[in-house]
């Protein structure tokens, strides 16, 4: 049974109403055989655009991916739409690989998921050239950059698929933003006449909190209890160790807490990996080894207790969380500490000046992400060259505005204070000469003589660590990479002692109990009545046995957002069960009578 309409096959096989965004166009492109180039963020929708024309257009869809475990998991996917696809790379052995290319021989199937090293071996460009291909997808297409994090060599030869196949459309496929990748992938892969369908980055389900660092364990055990006790999360630490502690800590606090980092052997990671993916509220600490091929959706949360190095890594990583358009949160915890040791890990690399510049760029921009008293969404997409004016309504800032206050002198007092020192005392330090304490220090250095020396005493002690961490975050101060935090004078702070420069400091928020009850974090959590919450309980139960008899993910089966909806309509009949979003065809048969009996109170 061909069907032709993009639309009919959205609704039957894939059991939704409406096409997202630019997906209807896409479709339609490449339907008609034109190549795409489809940049749209992560949970944009991004599979739809090629999987639907592989049914509409004759003949199978070639989908290069990178990785076994995305492969795996779109596969699983679509053979649960009843969709035929198949995959081929170094996980299955020789039978199995041979069945798969006798099926592709023979035309038994819609679409066949290949790993580049594969679909470049001669012998499988031979076969595809015998049998009818209905278009070539390049998943993940940025890994042919060179500079970012996933390249992956076998990805810059794909250009011999427009050499050897002309004809068939090829639509290339990336949730990487910036300019730069985006003209690396046209030329590398000859898309220059591929039309271009660019989304908007922005993750509107995701709600992004910075808190000041203060005791970061303690405040991220409030975050998970407040709201995550139940989730699937992630939780980014720098080192290993820090991952092991943060794991242990969290289990002994009662989460299904599990380490992954990349001195844990493959077995070990595999397991957790797998114990993660498959579960529904096991949280992983990781380091950054962690989240490339992970296509979970229904991660709730994603925690920095250590900050990434640059925007685009945070982006990334925070954008694993609400792939399923569910609410979720971006939780970071930063401070003072975080700036020093960062800028004095980029002061301490090998890399030469060019590239350290680069990094302190980078640094300087996350630090001002992380200090900013605007809409945080509205710094993330201007960063991304997306320009926004209208405030998010869903951040920390957005929610909690926080003041700002003219700190012009006050710089001028502290980067004098840095210099009259000699630049070589850290912030707590140059407070007390700020303030005018005579401790035993100060007198024998006799700082108690320079001029700055009790010009501060307007400001308290901590309000003036708050205005070093700020001077350091705008790279207005350098540190020492003695390790001793201490601070020096930049090129950038001449203009600002000279007071050419005017500097706005934010009022770090005080937080005690009272001040936190008023506090509103998320607007968006996911309410139900308590009827509905309970049969939600049920129905989750109920597709966790069905996962389990398949050895699939739950997800894999229906999406939380399905059975929200179920749990809330509680349809009677097949009839209405089909119009539930997420419930096409082969899943109302394969699933809707066992869902029902839920509902009907017949189960368990
Ligand atoms: P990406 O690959 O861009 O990260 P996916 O293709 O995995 O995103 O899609 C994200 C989620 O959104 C999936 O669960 C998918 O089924 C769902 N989705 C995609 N398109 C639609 C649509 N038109 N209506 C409803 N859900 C959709
Ligand atoms: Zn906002």
């Amino acid at each position: 049974m061909l069907q032709t309409d993009p639309k009919e096959i959205l609704n039957t096989v894939f059991g939704y109403q409406s096409f997202r965004g630019k997906q209807e166009e896409i479709i339609s492109h490449v339907v008609q055989g034109g190549d795409a180039l489809v940049l749209m963020p992560t949970g944009g929708g991004k599979s739809l655009c090629y999987q639907i024309p592989a049914l509409v257009r004759p003949g199978v869809a070639v989908v290069v991916s990178p990785l076994i475990a995305l492969m795996q998991d779109q596969v699983q996917n679509l053979k649960q739409l009843g969709v035929r696809a198949e995959f081929l790379n170094s996980s299955l052995n020789e039978s199995q690989a041979s069945q798969v290319k006798q099926a592709l021989r023979s035309n038994k199937l819609d679409l066949i998921y290949v790993a580049p090293e594969r679909l470049l071996l001669d012998s499988f460009l031979d076969l595809i050239s015998e049998i009818p291909v209905s278009l070539f997808a390049i998943d993940e297409a940025h890994c042919v950059s060179q500079w970012g994090h996933d390249f992956r060599a076998e990805y810059l030869k794909l250009s011999i698929l427009h050499e050897r196949f002309p004809e068939i459309p090829r639509i290339a496929l990336t949730a990487t933003a910036d300019t730069p990748t985006r003209n690396e992938i046209i030329r590398q892969l000859k898309l220059e006449s591929a039309m271009e369908f660019v989304s908007s980055f922005d993750r509107p389900n995701i709600n992004y909190q910075v808190t000041l660092k203060k005791e970061a364990k303690k405040q991220l055990l409030e975050f998970l209890n407040a709201e995550h006790r139940e989730n699937s999360g992630i939780i980014y630490c720098l080192s290993r160790n820090k991952v092991e502690q943060t794991a242990e800590w969290l289990k002994a606090e009662g989460f299904d807490a599990l380490p992954y980092h990349a001195g844990l052997s493959s077995k070990e990671r595999e397991r957790n990996q797998s114990r993660f993916i498959n579960d529904e509220k096991v949280i992983i600490v990781a380091t950054i080894a962690f989240g490339m091929g992970i296509d979970k959706p229904d991660v709730r949360f994603v925690a920095h207790l250590d900050l990434p190095k640059s925007i685009e890594a945070y982006y990334q990583e925070t954008g694993r969380a609400g792939r399923d358009g569910l609410p979720a949160v971006a939780w970071m915890s930063y401070g003072f500490s975080d700036a020093v040791m960062l800028r004095q890990m980029i002061e301490g690399s090998e890399s030469d000046e060019t590239r350290k510049r680069v990094e302190h760029q980078k640094l300087t921009a996350l630090l001002g992400y992380a200090e900013t008293t605007s809409c945080r969404r509205k710094v993330l997409l201007n960063y991304f060259g997306e320009q926004r004016t209208e405030n998010c309504g869903n951040c920390d800032t957005c929610l909690n505005p926080i003041e700002s206050w003219d700190g012009t002198i006050a710089a001028q007092q502290a980067l004098s204070a840095v210099f009259r020192t000699g630049q070589r005392f850290g912030a707590a330090y140059l407070s007390d000469v700020l303030i005018g304490v005579e401790s035993e220090r100060i007198l024998q250095f006799r700082h108690n003589q320079v001029s700055t020396f009790g010009v501060g005493k307007e400001l308290t002690k901590q309000q003036w660590s708050s205005v070093f961490r700020q001077l350091v975050a705008a790279g207005f101060l350098a540190v020492d990479i003695d390790g001793h935090g201490g601070l020096r004078l930049t090129k950038e702070s001449g203009a600002v002692l000279k007071g050419e420069s005017k500097i706005s400091f934010r009022v770090d928020p005080v937080s005690n109990r009272k001040d936190k009850k008023k506090q509103k974090t998320s607007p968006q959590t996911i309410t139900l009545s308590t009827e509905a919450k309970s049969i939600f309980d049920k129905l989750r139960a109920r597709r966790m046995e069905l996962a389990k008899a398949q050895n699939v993910p739950p997800y894999i089966i229906f999406h939380d957002k399905t059975l929200l909806e179920i749990a809330e309509v509680r349809p009677q009949d097949l009839q209405s069960f089909a119009n539930i979003s997420g419930v096409g065809q082969s899943k109302l048969e394969r699933y809707g009578e066992a869902f029902l009996e839920v509902l009907r109170g017949a189960y368990p």
